[in-house]
């Protein structure tokens, strides 16, 4: 690391950061420290995971080029400003929220920070526990990472519930073959079909999708027919049901 960086060192992370950013490295540090116990607990894991290396870039040059540089992920530059965050095994850059408003499509709010690096997280924990994670279907990491984040409870900038609510109302639903086309809907309708497959087969199901997928085809991993779990789950979602229960949830103000 370039030697004007600080380091938090915790149970769980290391946090490199540049001295304003003290207390976003803190707040991540924290929620890294939470989300590694949830997803060891969800995952049934029966040891301890890897340390987690957290990068806090200051700027969106520095985020770029940590993410070339330190974690070899090739990358636009200047970056998508609704690039935020990019993890690489247990290896994770984050653009810091000090220069959201100007350098990132976002504004910095607390606790959609905190369910964003608990989204990348689980994307570091699928890539540590799968057996080909360069097979792996775009919608079921992005839908594992929304899900497991709880990101798909809360109205955000993100923006992945409101979708499914206005497909919902318009009776509206895509097939599983345009979420497997179409990046924009694996990012809004992922969360769903693991919400689903949870809901229908478990979460042990959901661990073995995890575990054994190896090939990019999720359905044989969890042993369901890919038209009848079609069939369901587009009914499923018509009910209402994948945002039903909690929602919508509220953070404290
Ligand atoms: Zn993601």
């Amino acid at each position: 690391m370039p030697n004007e960086y600080l380091r938090i060192v915790s149970e769980h992370s290391w946090i490199d950061y540049v001295g304003p950013d003290r207390l976003h490295a803190e707040v991540t540090a924290d929620v890294i420290q939470d989300a590694i116990a949830s997803l060891v607990t969800y995952m049934a894991l029966d040891r301890p995971f890897p340390t987690i290396h957290a990068i806090l870039a200051p700027d969106r040059n520095a985020f770029d080029s940590l993410i070339a540089d330190v974690l070899r992920v090739e990358i636009e530059r200047p970056s998508d400003p609704r690039r935020i965050a990019q993890p690489q095994r247990t290896d994770v850059v984050f653009l810091s929220p000090s220069v959201y408003a100007t350098q990132s499509a976002y504004e910095y709010v607390p606790m959609d920070y905190r369910r964003m690096v608990h989204h990348e997280m689980v994307h570091v924990v699928q890539e540590y526990l799968s057996p080909n994670i360069e097979t792996s279907p775009f919608w079921w990491d992005e839908g594992l990472a929304v899900y497991l984040s709880e990101q798909w409870q809360y109205e955000s900038q993100f923006r992945f519930r409101e979708p499914v609510i206005a497909a919902e109302q318009e009776k509206c639903i895509p097939s599983l073959a345009d979420i497997e086309r179409d990046p924009a809907l694996a990012y809004a309708f992922g969360w769903t079909l693991v919400r689903f497959i949870e809901q229908q087969c478990g979460r042990e199901t959901v661990r073995r999708g995890i575990r054994q997928m190896a090939d990019g085809d999720v359905f044989a991993a969890i042993r369901q027919a890919r038209n009848c779990f079609e069939r369901d789950w587009q009914a499923w979602l018509l009910r209402g049901e994948a945002t039903r229960a909690l929602s919508p949830a509220t953070d404290p103000a």
